[in-house]
């Protein structure tokens, strides 16, 4: 039993493929192919419905750049395309392909660069009822927590969600320069607490997606300013609420590292939590204690990202697998990032992952991961079954 998404995708892939005819079926059945195929299937099908779709990318890699892989404008539901430099079929011309339009002109270059794709072609429905105040923490620093935050929230703004990101991180603060922000940090929340300014000031509302806004503690390199703790953060909190413009569906919170006093007020007002781990001891060290302190906090609701995975060294066995992961934490899984270089080019440059086109694989991984966040049923378990028995395609799709 595995906590993933691709299985019921495969569930729902095969199930459609039967009931909307050949051509359908056998995209379905290539799936079915790649994923067998997969050398990392297990680790693979721990990666949620992104890892399903990371799975095809080697497998396709493997077998030469082979199947392609498209959306189904109509179903929402990703396909696998096929013939080796085949064209994609009229229905995909304007296909959206986790929030990006895939049209005919740049298909070509999109195809090209899309490796992984495994999105619905819909709004995710909210579960539970806003704002819902999620705190984003690891312990250990530089593990991918502000990426995770910036990223997670610049989707949750582009699905039409109303989201703050506050930068709790006070002494560090760099949510602003991922966000490329920085410039435009007039007023803190420091500020509106010693009533120099009114809340709206203070909030720097994101030009691309003008329902993203982020709140600032401090100026950078400021101290942990005297009396701001946690009561400081949730009366920040509950004026965001009352907002005349309207209650935010998101409040995302970026943690400091370590457990002590940046950490406890940026847990305080949260009543969910992200733990985002790197598959290596010192961090699951860390994200296993803070677990046990956000739990004692009484927050129950707490998911996990494994960030930085790199499939090439779980293969040699130098790397934790996600499985393996999951099962030291015990905690849902939301996403898993792959180690990309375009996140360091992304941060450096000030723009967030997610906005970047034609997407990269830890975009759409991240797209993934807001996705689950806003459904959090989607985090059931679901069985891995084998493929399915009929196998005459696969010595033509190179199986
Ligand atoms: P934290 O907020 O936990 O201290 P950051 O989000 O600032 O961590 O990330 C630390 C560094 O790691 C940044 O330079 C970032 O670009 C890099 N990084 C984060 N996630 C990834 C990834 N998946 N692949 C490559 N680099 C990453
Ligand atoms: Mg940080």
């Amino acid at each position: 039993m595995y906590s993933t998404l691709s299985a019921s995708s495969c569930h729902l892939l095969s199930r459609r493929s039967s009931s909307d005819g050949g051509s359908r079926a056998s995209c379905s059945l290539q799936f079915w192919t790649c994923h067998r195929q997969c050398e990392e299937a297990l680790t693979a099908t721990s990666y949620g419905s992104f890892g399903a779709s990371a799975a095809i990318a080697r497998g396709s890699e493997r077998m030469g750049g082979f199947p392609k892989l498209g959306l189904d404008e109509k179903h929402g539901a990703c396909l696998l395309l096929g013939g080796r430099g085949g064209k994609l079929p009229r229905m995909f011309e304007r296909a959206r392909v986790g929030g990006h339009l895939l049209q005919n002109g740049n298909r070509k270059k999109n195809n090209a660069t899309i490796r992984a794709i495994l999105q619905w072609n819909r709004r995710p429905q909210m579960a539970g009822s806003p704002p819902r105040v999620v705190v984003v923490t690891s312990g250990k620093g530089g593990v991918g927590k502000t990426t995770t935050t910036a990223n997670i929230g610049m989707c949750l703004a582009r699905l039409d969600f109303k989201v703050v990101a506050i930068d709790a991180d006070v002494g560090l603060r760099n949510l602003d320069l991922l966000l490329g922000l920085e410039n435009r940090v007039n007023y803190t929340a420091i500020e509106v607490l010693n009533g120099e300014c009114r809340l709206d000031q203070a909030l720097i509302r994101d030009k691309r997606w003008v329902n993203f806004e982020l709140l600032c503690i401090n100026k950078p390199r400021y101290k942990m300013p005297l009396g701001f703790g946690g009561k400081a953060l949730t009366w920040l909190v509950d004026a965001l609420k009352k907002r005349p413009e309207g209650t935010p569906d998101f409040i995302l919170i970026d943690c400091p590292a370590g457990i002590d006093a940046g950490f406890i007020t940026a847990i305080t007002p949260a009543n969910e939590a992200i733990v985002v781990t790197t598959p290596d001891i010192t961090s699951l060290r860390d994200a296993d204690r803070v677990t046990g302190l956000l739990e004692c906090d009484g927050i129950k609701d707490i998911k996990m990202v494994v960030n930085r995975v790199r499939s090439d060294m779980i293969k040699q066995e130098d790397m934790m697998s996600v499985l393996d992961v999951q099962e030291m934490l015990g905690l849902p899984l939301l996403g898993v990032i792959p180690e990309d270089a375009d996140v360091i080019k992304s941060t450096n440059r000030g723009y967030p992952l997610v906005l970047k086109k034609p997407p990269t694989l830890a975009g759409l991984a991240l797209e993934q991961a807001a996705w689950r966040l806003v459904e959090q049923d989607s985090m059931k378990a679901v069985l891995i079954e084998e493929a399915p028995a009929k196998r005459g395609f696969l010595p033509f799709f190179g199986g």
